[in-house]
């Protein structure tokens, strides 16, 4: 919880003393009603998330005199309850050998690192983990799945710039197979400036492991940098034409004052939270726990 609450100090510090701003001695009136709205739509979590808690918390207490710790206490208590039906942590028990994750998100969005840092949780849940390199389009994400590879002793399957992804995962899902690994981790391309080739090789990707096992890809990831706001809901629109997509990781949620946007997700398109990433390290994934973060956002 520490860790989380620091992570989200700046986004806290802006609403807890803009809350307190607000609400020091003064009425719960219809202008503080709104100066609130607009405090939570500038914190991220989006016009529509705004004005529900907003209302909400008002419903009780309107004209009437408020504490800004009773509102802040408030306003945790119904973000909590925003977030801890998505709240859920990943878990690779389909019973399928290997279990296939395929992972998204624009270049940037800390998809290698998401899936180093898995990588290392399965591991120390004692499951074995190979990693494909599927995003074949920019050599350093070749290298850098490498280096978690050697981090993590996890296998790595790679090929050379430039060649076909889905074959990649042809390839490993194979080897995944024959080595009796129990997770697969699929990195993939995060071009978005290219949108159409890249759903074509998403698509195709897909395609090519539903036919190895039509059960897989048994989870697919969205990786999403926090620090992009409200862009991360129009990621999750983008992406969501391309796969099934079947959960979210946030990243970055260390030192951005925009970690109001998960509560926005969660309320947009109530998908899975799986993980949330607080840093660069291995350990730096945390299991998105709702009343923590919501009590860590309101300060
Ligand atoms: P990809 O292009 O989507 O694969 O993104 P990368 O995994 O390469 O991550 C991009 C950058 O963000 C790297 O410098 C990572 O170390 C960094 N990064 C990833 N996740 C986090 C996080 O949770 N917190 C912080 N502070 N940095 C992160």
């Amino acid at each position: 919880f520490q860790r989380i609450k620091e992570g989200l100090r700046k986004s806290s510090s802006r609403l807890a003393s803009g809350i307190t701003d607000i609400f020091t001695k003064r009425k719960l009136d219809a202008a503080a009603v709104e100066e609130l709205e607009d405090l939570l739509v500038m914190a991220d979590l989006g016009p529509a998330t705004a004005a529900k808690l907003a209302a909400a918390i008002s419903k009780e207490r309107f004209d009437k005199e408020v504490d800004p710790d009773e509102i802040r206490g408030a306003l945790a208590d119904e973000v909590a309850a925003i977030l801890e039906p998505v709240a859920k942590p990943l878990t690779t028990d389909s019973g399928a050998k290997p279990h296939v994750v395929l992972v998204a998100g624009v270049n940037g969005s800390g998809k290698t690192t998401t899936i180093g840092k898995f990588a290392k949780h399965l591991q120390a849940e004692g499951k074995t983990v190979m990693l494909a390199a599927g995003d074949t389009f920019r050599a350093a994400a070749i290298e850098q799945l490498k280096v978690w590879g050697d981090r993590t002793g996890a296998t790595v399957v790679a090929k050379e710039q430039g060649a076909d992804a889905a074959g990649l995962a042809f390839d490993a899902i194979e080897r995944a197979r024959r080595e009796g690994v129990d997770v697969l981790l699929i990195d993939t391309a995060g071009r978005l400036h290219n949108k159409s080739g890249l759903m074509e090789e998403l698509k195709k990707i897909v395609r090519v492991i539903r036919k190895m096992d039509e059960t897989a890809p048994h989870d697919v990831l969205l990786v999403l940098d926090a620090t992009t706001g409200q862009n991360a809901i129009a990621q999750v629109e983008t992406f969501k034409e391309m796969v099934n997509v079947t959960g979210l990781v946030v990243t970055k949620l260390d030192g951005t004052a925009k970690g109001g946007v998960l509560v926005a997700l969660a309320e947009r398109f109530a998908l899975p939270v799986h993980a949330i990433g607080v840093g660069e390290q291995a350990d730096d994934l945390r299991p998105f726990a709702a009343r923590d973060f919501a009590r860590g956002l309101m300060g």
